[in-house]
């Protein structure tokens, strides 16, 4: 890959976690304040803890899409960045272009998720 597209990946992937790393530091925050509000009645505890485990569970996922990323800049640093970490292969610019985080081409992810790779 040419060292233009490895720069508009990195600014895309670079961003991305700016803004994952924003919205863990808010989960956290407002699970903190569900935790500290002093008005909470049994209805609104229970509502509470709904709101947390919801908070919880976007917490969770976006902290895996952080790990994604932050491995697709270590292959940037690396020069492996945009082939495909099973086959080898050049992923496919439009891929890239969805998911910059991605480590395998279409194939081998469908493999990977039908659990024959
Ligand atoms: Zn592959």
């Amino acid at each position: 890959m040419d060292k233009k597209r490895l720069e508009y990946y990195k600014k895309k992937l670079v961003t991305r976690r700016e803004e994952l790393l924003r919205a863990i530091a808010r989960q956290e925050q407002e699970g903190r304040e569900a935790d500290e509000d002093p008005t909470v009645d049994l209805a609104d505890k229970a509502a509470n803890s709904y709101t947390k485990e919801f908070i919880f569970g976007q917490t969770h996922i976006d902290r895996s899409l952080l790990q994604l990323v932050d491995d697709a800049l270590v292959r940037l640093r690396e020069n492996s960045f945009g082939e495909c970490s099973a086959c080898h292969e050049e992923l496919q610019q439009k891929r890239l272009e969805a998911v910059p985080w991605t480590r395998y081409c279409i194939t081998c992810q469908e493999k990977k998720e039908q659990g024959m790779l």
